[in-house]
């Protein structure tokens, strides 16, 4: 008969519709619906009462706005018959409504054709995906069913057509972006972001970014969507995209399905950050036993080497030097002792500061006499060493010791690192804090490396700085012991200029 042919001659439409007439009492297979002129029924065969459940009273006379779907846009809807207007046939795949309220999802083809008056008609020719009627009810089932698991599914789902205009959400989505009670259907992204909280409008409008890339690339698409929330908060979507092309190669339906990995990103993110840590603690641990092997075995060296020198034959001037050598040595290796011992006590938390009223000049003074002599050891003539205080007296409760013990470390580092200029130790008050500023002329400090050096084994690492030898524990454990004074290590520093580091002591 063909039906489907495009474009035909009014003569040739007259004879197919007789046939037509003919053919839809006698048809099986198909369900056929004839609309006048202005889309109301005027004709409709068994087939079609059968498979839609209508009466024929139900049906003949009812405009074609009675078989609308909820799925489908009015756009779509106009499209049909702008189609049949151009005397082209419309063919496309549509759930249309039953008569129990249910749909049927079929394959649709409508065209337009002449009666015997030479009046417009439309032939539309409906093909329920699933024909064997006796399935018909399970699959009205099935329907509901599938609607029923979209709908309450925690993931958010959204149906949109070819242009972007929402077709169907379910009730997660509608809850993420408060749509409760706006009429979203025919709507595009942008025209809901009006229709909502304002801080929903970046989300909507990079959602029509990604959906357009999706288009484009014309495969499902996957990738994360944050989404901020009127809170402030915001949430991670993994989002799928799913677009569907019809037969020439045109956008039809775009399908979005988006599930919230908010707390599981947070977790991969912190156990990412877990595993980066983990490595550098087990690089700086090797690294460390390496340092530590060469800090222990080269004062040990020095120490086993002279003394081994000195025979009956050794001269009393040899001897002194010999024994000033290994004298020196002996120092630094109970200074790495001693700092492996607070470590130690610093970690395991039993560091014990035990306060007492001090003299800070006393102090400061006390750790300014003995580098003087280091000095001359180390054959570092070239640096000044200055002291600036200004107080007869500077009486503090605190840890005489510690605060020692932090001074000589700043000293000792100062003094490795400088080769020439001046060292420095000022003792002023500044506000209700005591500052106790240790300043060199030295290397200096990366700016980069400032807050780093302060960890625990940690050293500015690069080749030319080894020979200054050291383990990275002094400054960690002065911060530490500036922390337990209830004060603060500060450092200020310039490449190749010199370093200042800034031990702040509360007055109270
Ligand atoms: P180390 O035993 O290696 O000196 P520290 O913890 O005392 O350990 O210092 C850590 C690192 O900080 C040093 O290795 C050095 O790179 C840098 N540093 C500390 N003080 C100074 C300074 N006065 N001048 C230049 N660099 C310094």
């Amino acid at each position: 008969m063909g039906l489907f042919n495009k474009k035909k001659e009014p003569e040739k439409r007259e004879s197919e519709f007789n046939e037509i007439v003919k053919f839809h009492n006698l048809s099986n297979g198909f369900s056929m619906i004839i609309f006048d002129g202005s889309k109301t029924v005027i004709e409709v065969n068994n087939e079609f009462l059968k498979v839609f459940g209508y009466p024929i009273e139900g049906i003949k006379g009812k405009h074609f706005d009675i078989l609308k779907s909820t799925f489908h846009t009015e756009s779509f809807y106009h499209s049909i018959w702008s189609t049949l207007e151009k005397g082209e046939v419309f063919s496309e795949f549509l759930n249309l409504k039953a008569f129990k309220s249910n749909f049927i999802y079929c394959r649709f083809k409508i065209f337009p054709i002449h009666d015997k008056s030479n009046n417009i008609r439309y032939l539309a020719l409906l093909d329920p995906i699933e024909t064997n009627s006796n399935i018909d009810e399970n699959i009205g089932n099935s329907y509901n069913l599938l609607l029923e698991a979209v709908n309450n599914n925690p993931d958010i789902i959204c149906f949109k057509d070819g242009e972007g205009r929402w077709l169907f959400a379910n009730q997660a989505d509608i809850i993420l972006f408060h749509l409760e009670g706006v009429d979203y259907k025919g709507k595009t992204d942008a025209d809901l972001a009006a229709f909502t909280h304002p801080m929903y409008k970046e989300s909507f409008l990079n959602c029509m970014v990604t959906d357009e890339k999706c288009w484009q690339k014309k495969e499902i698409s996957r990738g994360d969507e944050m989404i901020k929330l009127p809170n402030g908060s915001q949430i991670t979507l993994d989002v799928y995209k799913i677009p569907v092309f019809h037969e020439n190669g045109s956008r039809k339906n775009l399908i979005v399905i988006g599930r919230d990995v908010t707390s599981r990103r947070e977790a991969e993110k912190d156990l990412k950050e877990a595993k980066i840590k983990a490595e550098e603690s087990d690089r700086l641990k090797s690294a460390f036993l390496a340092t530590m092997s060469h800090e222990l075995r080269t004062p040990l060296n020095a120490v086993m080497g002279f003394a081994s020198l000195i025979n009956d034959e050794t001269n009393l001037n040899e001897i002194h030097d010999f024994s000033r050598i290994i004298n020196n040595n002996a120092r630094m290796l109970l200074n790495l002792i001693e700092d492996l011992f607070d470590v130690s006590l610093i970690e395991s938390g039993q560091m014990q500061i035990s306060k007492q009223d001090v003299d800070l000049v006393r102090i400061v003074k006390e750790v300014y006499e003995i580098f003087p002599v280091e000095i001359n050891l180390l054959d570092k003539l070239d640096v000044k060493f200055l002291l600036n205080i200004s107080h007869e007296k500077l009486m503090l409760h605190t840890d005489g010791f510690r605060v020692k013990q932090i001074i000589t470390n700043l000293v000792r580092n100062a003094l490795k690192f400088t080769e020439k200029g001046h060292i420095s130790i000022t003792l002023s008050e500044e506000k209700d804090m005591i500052h106790i500023t240790v300043e060199d002329t030295g290397i200096g400090i990366p700016e980069d490396k400032l807050a780093l050096i302060f960890e625990m084994f940690r050293q500015v690492e690069d080749g030319s700085r080894r020979r200054y030898g050291g383990a990275g524990l002094g400054l960690a454990i002065s911060k530490n012991l500036s922390d337990l004074l209830g004060g603060n290590l500060l450092a200020h520093s310039e490449l190749n200029k010199g370093s200042q580091f800034i031990l702040q002591l509360p007055i109270q």
